[in-house]
């Protein structure tokens, strides 16, 4: 090649380096093209490749490729956030005028979502039961477009009676959302529990380092699909490359993080269960969950890397409790973490919600949240012990 020479551009990438071990990273914003015919053979998909990193880019591709074998529903498209998922899973496709139903324990930002933004296109949510199987499907039977809801509800790990609520959606044409974020493709599937749509928040379990913030959105249908992702294009809910390329690094070891885990998260609701400080706990493994049948119909085992408990001395029982954990368990409000965290739903997820309100979904002031991390099991009993000993 007889090029000019400029340090700007322009320089070939070596030959030889086409076969990294680790995915490379490319974080260019553009791709050059031979010209107009190329542009044309991608854009009608003749030929693969890329224009704009707005509208997709590699590290982007081989995370969607990953998670999608994970759920294995369609092929899905990785976004800036879980709330940029379930945005373009609702906003971008539910028609102005429609009707939603939607889980009254959702997340909290999803909830915002629905309450605040919907409205405006002038759609109305209406709120259900999720674990109330009859409830919620006669909820959708009274008419809807959609129905978002989550498995595995936050914090109380109730589980939702997915069979009626499929088969509700389907009997009302109506499409089924799935927020699987707590659940995690090993705890269940989205296709298996009848969902046409699964929405994540890789922030989570599936990037599992709390170094980045994205989502993940597939539908099973092809032209839903598109609608989705031209939705989410045109907003700029886009991910970054560099995100995108640590998520993946995290999920090369996700069935290794989410095996230890929920190993260590069965074990400590046990050892939390037999301590005289603590008057409940919630994990759908146990039997005295109230959801135990349905979750080992649905979920587990195994059952999952969250755990909520109460102490029965309220608030100033949680601050010892988190005292003498600091240094251990970090108090963090996030969850899927490769360490233990901790959240006190009152002051954080739930402060929205009055005393009552709080009351209804089972949170208290000594409700904790533990998001149980890859930590040998025997450490995360110690700092729990320990913890205890102080309240
Ligand atoms: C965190 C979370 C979200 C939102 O995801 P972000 O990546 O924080 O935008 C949605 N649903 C559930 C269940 C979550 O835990």
């Amino acid at each position: 090649m007889n090029r000019p020479t400029t340090p700007v551009r322009r320089t070939d990438w070596p030959a030889g380096a086409e076969a990294p071990l680790a995915t490379p990273l490319a974080p260019a914003a553009a791709y050059t093209t031979a010209g107009p015919d190329a542009l044309d053979d991608i854009y009608e998909g003749r030929a693969a490749g890329y224009i704009y990193a707005r509208e997709c880019h590699p590290n982007a591709t081989v995370l969607a490729r990953k998670i999608d074998a994970l759920e294995g529903l369609g092929q899905g498209v990785v976004t800036a956030s879980g709330m940029a998922a379930i945005a373009a899973a609702t906003l971008g496709t539910v028609p102005a005028g429609a009707r939603v139903v939607a889980g009254a324990q959702l997340y909290g930002r999803s909830q915002r979502l629905l309450r605040e933004e919907l409205p405006r296109l002038g759609i109305e949510v209406a709120w259900a039961d999720p674990t109330d199987g009859a409830g919620i499907a006669a909820e959708i039977a009274g008419g809807c477009a959609m129905v978002l809801v989550e498995l595995v509800s936050n914090p109380t790990l109730r589980v939702a009676d997915m069979p009626a609520i499929a088969a509700a959606a389907q009997a009302a044409g109506a499409t089924l959302v799935l927020d699987n974020t707590f659940a995690t493709p090993l705890g269940a599937k989205a296709g298996d529990l009848g969902a046409d749509v699964v929405v994540h928040s890789v922030t989570k379990l599936l990037a599992g380092h709390s170094d980045v913030t994205l989502g993940y959105v597939a539908a099973r249908d092809a032209t839903l699909q598109a609608r989705i992702e031209t939705f989410a294009i045109t907003l700029g809910l886009t991910p970054s490359p560099f995100d995108c390329w640590l998520a993946e690094r995290g999920l090369q070891t996700f069935e290794l993080r989410h095996a230890r885990a929920c190993a260590t998260a069965a074990a400590l609701a046990d050892a939390l269960a037999a301590a005289p400080a603590v008057s409940g706990v919630l994990y759908p493994g146990r039997s005295d969950h109230p959801d135990h049948a349905l979750a080992a119909e649905l979920l587990g085992p195994p059952w999952g890397n969250m755990v909520c408990f109460h102490l029965s001395g309220g608030r100033p029982a949680v601050d010892r409790f988190l005292q003498a954990a600091d240094g251990r368990l970090p108090f963090a409000a996030t969850l899927g973490d490769v360490a233990t965290t901790l959240a006190h739903p009152a002051s954080s997820s739930h402060r929205a919600l009055s005393v009552e309100g709080r009351a209804v979904l089972g949170i208290g002031e000594g409700t904790l949240r533990v998001s149980v991390g890859v930590e040998a099991t025997d450490y995360v009993l110690e700092a729990f012990a320990h913890a205890l000993a102080a309240v």
